[in-house]
């Protein structure tokens, strides 16, 4: 026997997140499906902690001017720092309580677990069916492409923006595959933070 709703909307990053919110206040009856974090990829290990990162990246390519222009300052890097704020400031050790009653104060129903389209308007998620009367939102999102380099997925052990986002210490030395704003974003913080390139 399926459940009914007016939408579906499959997985709540940020793209799921707010249509299921802004469905959900204008009066729909909205389930939001979400395998992992209510909040998807940008506020647990994407843009938010990233930003703690570069923030304190800057910090001490900043510093490091001070001998050129200033005066005499050392500041060893700590990856600590940043590592503990963002388990404690941004990602409530990756918890989305906060997110998930945010879309139960907009009146959406949260049912967790990977869900599959496995009919018209109609998503299975564990032994739960529902029915869409207006329709299903796809909102999966995207996870990183690991290139088919040779080695690569075996030793040694290579990190995605989740490693990079959850590490408590630093690797001596890293290359950063992919240029795009992520990549370079990452590369630049890294670079700062005394991982030498190779
Ligand atoms: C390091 C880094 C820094 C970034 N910085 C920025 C920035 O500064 N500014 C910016 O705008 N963007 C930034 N981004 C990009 C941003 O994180 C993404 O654009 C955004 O998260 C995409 O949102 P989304 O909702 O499309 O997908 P996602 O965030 O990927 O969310 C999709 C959700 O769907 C869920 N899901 C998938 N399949 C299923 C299923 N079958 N059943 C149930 N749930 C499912 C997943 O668990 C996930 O929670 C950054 C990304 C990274 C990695």
């Amino acid at each position: 026997m399926s459940e009914q709703a007016d939408v579906v909307v499959l997985g709540l990053g940020p793209g799921g997140e707010y249509v299921a919110g802004t469905l959900a206040e204008a009066g729909l009856d909205v389930v939001g499906i979400e395998a992992e974090l209510v909040g998807g990829e940008c506020p647990y290990w994407g843009c938010v902690p990233s930003k703690l990162m570069i923030r304190a990246g800057i910090l001490l390519a900043e510093a490091g001017g001070v001998p050129f222009l200033a005066g005499h300052v050392e500041v060893p890097p700590d990856g600590s720092r940043v590592a503990g704020r963002i388990r404690g400031e941004a990602t409530d050790e990756w918890n989305d309580q906060v997110a998930a009653d945010r879309l139960a104060a907009k009146g959406g129903r949260l049912v967790r677990g990977t869900g599959r389209l496995t009919g018209p308007r109609q998503v299975t998620v564990g032994g739960r069916t529902f029915q869409a009367r207006q329709g299903v939102v796809l909102a999966s999102g995207t996870q990183p492409r690991i290139p088919p380099a040779p080695g690569l997925a075996s030793t040694p052990p290579y990190w995605t923006n989740r490693d990079a986002m959850a590490a408590r210490e630093l690797p001596a030395s890293m290359i950063v595959l992919g240029g795009g704003a992520i990549g370079v974003e990452l590369a630049q913080v890294f670079a700062q933070t005394g991982v030498r390139g190779r």
